[in-house]
């Protein structure tokens, strides 16, 4: 199954409209371009739409790290959706997938799968990995295989079908806060501009990153099969999700940040939620069990009988 004409299509505008509007922006606004209202929606924005899919998507609908009421997860669902990353059934469906074959065939994003050799073929595999997977892959796991959960709860389908109705919320709501702020059109444009296509473009980039430079440049401490790795700069930007190899280590841990100096600012609000009763069986892992799949001298002595096989 591939993606159709249409889709394709959808995805170019998605990825490159954002990115053409940052820059034409950036020339015809340079020096009386941004204000504090601005920085506000849009640092606003990038967070709910941000937790949307940290909390929401993944952690929560993905891989069940902790529970919640239904409302709560409709929320989520819907603050995810701002992000434009694909509806919540779709992309759960594709990161599922991601999880069962991690680096290897059948991942709809790996930077390692039919990457040609040498500093060319990694170049293409990650970009396939940040954004070329996009116009492939995106949206392609079969839903009733991956997420027959989400597949029979009626409001998420409901969610899911008004995607695109969302998107537009997501670039309304800043419109409607700039207008309250400001009181003028000019001001209401712009917090829309900052809080719409410039947040959704920061946001896209740092969620491909996960895809692409987290499975790939980075450190790695745990004894998992694929290519994962724990990036500290992505740490806040991406709100806790660049402490990809411990995810890949323990997919149903509420937490990715295991260490107090791994900032996961996703984990702290699932821990305020819990403190609230808003959230409840929240999956954590323990000082044991993570020392029990330290990567120990045994990974080491693979990696060399690998090197001397080479
Ligand atoms: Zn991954
Ligand atoms: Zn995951």
């Amino acid at each position: 199954m591939t993606v159709t004409q249409s889709q394709r299509r959808a995805n170019l505008i998605a990825v490159i409209a954002p990115f053409v509007i940052f820059v034409v922006a950036t020339v015809v606004f340079w020096g009386s371009f941004v204000d504090a209202t601005d920085i506000f929606v849009f640092v606003l924005m990038y967070l709910i739409a941000g937790f949307g899919i940290t909390i929401g998507y993944h952690r929560l609908m993905t891989h069940r790290a902790f529970q919640s009421y239904k409302t709560i997860e409709y929320l989520f669902a819907i603050a995810g959706s701002m992000a434009v990353q694909g509806p919540v059934i779709d992309w759960v469906a594709d990161h599922r997938k991601h999880h069962a074959h991690s680096d290897v065939e059948g991942d709809p994003h790996s930077p390692h799968v039919d990457a040609g050799d040498g500093w060319l073929g990694s170049l293409s595999g990650l970009y396939h990995a940040h954004m070329g997977w996009l116009f492939v892959n995106n949206g392609q796991a079969w839903r009733r295989k991956y997420a027959p959960d989400l597949m029979e709860d009626k409001g998420l389908r409901k969610i899911n079908k008004n995607f695109r109705w969302i998107v537009l919320l997501g670039i309304f709501m800043p419109f409607i806060i700039g207008l309250a702020i400001t009181g003028t059109i000019e001001g209401a444009l712009m917090a829309a501009l900052w809080g719409g296509p410039i947040r959704i473009f920061f946001q896209h980039h740092v969620t491909w990153s996960i895809n692409s430079i987290c499975h790939f440049f980075g450190r790695r401490r745990f004894d998992v099969d694929d290519h994962s790795t724990n990036v500290f700069w992505l740490a806040l930007p991406s709100l806790g999700e660049s402490w990809h190899h411990n995810h890949h280590a323990f997919p149903r841990s509420a937490a990715h940040g295991l260490k107090w100096w791994e900032i996961d600012l996703s984990a702290l609000l699932i821990k305020a939620m819990r403190l609230t009763g808003v959230a409840w069986n929240v999956t954590l892992i323990s000082a044991d069990r993570q020392k029990a799949k330290l990567a120990g001298p045994a990974i080491g002595l693979r990696e060399d009988k690998e090197k001397l096989a080479a």
